[in-house]
């Protein structure tokens, strides 16, 4: 199946909005791919293919919701703006595998609509170009939902990227980074420059690939983790006892059970937290469950 011209050139993205006397939404994040190399090499990152079923957050005008429906079993997509709607039911036509609900991905049920839309007998993959506004929020919700993603191939802004696939001792690694990986194996597939957008936003993307993974450590209680984590990076310039102490108060009693907790766990209370990795910070979060 294919349109004699794809949705994803600047002159069509351009003639499709005033066709319907639409702007662009710089509120929503609505930068539109205009670059079909891109688009290609987004879905084959993904992998996509008649195996699995796909979720697209944000399909815009339909530029990468194409590409995908090209190679996937069924594709469903999200898109929170009721004016492209009538849009992506013209530009999507052609493609009799695509389901485009009005929804707010971050309110969205996914897990009901998973099952009302899919059959449950293909991979479950995702795969968007983000809205740049509300990256982080949507990955999490992604990441701490039941759902059993394949894999989950998104382009956000490059320096979220860079933070998100960051390693310890570096500067972008940080509680972002260590939130994902615990989840998930995360890398940078490749960089997408800021002149394939229409409009064009002011910095470069990429695109990351954030492959589920389990862990052979886990935390007793993954939400006094995730605050463990975020207390010690509250002051990055502090070292991790200053950090504690911040979290925990400096009593004399507190100080002496935080020095036991850091002779336990074998971590120098002295270390700056960007040289913890995601290990420490689980067997750290563990023994500090009783201060909870
Ligand atoms: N997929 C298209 C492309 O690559 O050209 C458009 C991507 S654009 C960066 C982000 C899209 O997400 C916009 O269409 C925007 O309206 C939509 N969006 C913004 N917030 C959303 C939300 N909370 N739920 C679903 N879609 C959202």
């Amino acid at each position: 199946m294919t349109n004699e011209i794809e949705i994803a050139n600047p002159t069509r993205t351009r003639a499709i909005m005033e066709t319907y006397g639409l702007d662009f939404k710089k509120s929503l994040g609505q930068n539109f791919l205009t670059d079909i190399n891109i688009l290609h090499h987004i879905v084959s990152t993904a992998e996509v293919s008649a195996d699995d079923d796909v979720i697209e957050v944000g399909p815009g005008i339909g530029a990468l919701t194409e590409q995908i429906a090209k190679e996937a079993h069924q594709v469903m997509a999200l898109e929170i703006d009721e004016r492209l709607i009538p849009v992506l039911e013209e530009t999507l036509s052609p493609y009799s595998n695509v389901t485009v609900l009005n929804q707010d991905v971050l309110k969205a049920d996914l897990s009901k609509l998973i099952s009302e839309n899919f059959d449950g007998k293909h991979h479950i993959k995702l795969v968007a170009n983000l809205p740049y506004y509300i990256t982080t929020p949507i990955i999490m919700h992604l990441l701490e939902s039941d759902i059993k993603f394949d894999s989950i191939v998104v382009m956000m802004q490059k320096e979220v990227a860079e933070r998100l696939t960051a390693q310890p001792k570096t500067k972008e690694y940080g509680s972002l980074s260590i939130a994902v990986q615990y989840y998930t194996n995360a890398e940078i597939a490749f960089i997408v420059p800021k002149t394939v957008f229409v409009p064009q936003p002011k910095i470069d993307s990429a695109v990351v690939k954030l492959i589920p993974q389990k862990r052979d450590k886990a935390p007793i209680n993954e939400k006094q983790f995730m605050n463990v984590v975020k207390g010690c990076f509250a002051h990055r310039r502090k070292n991790l006892w200053n950090n504690l102490q911040g979290m925990y108060g400096k009593k004399k009693e507190i100080k002496e059970a935080l020095e036991r907790v850091l002779k336990q766990v074998e971590i120098d209370k002295k270390v700056r937290p960007e040289e913890l990795t995601i290990n420490d910070f689980i067997d750290l979060a563990n023994a500090l469950i009783e201060f909870d």
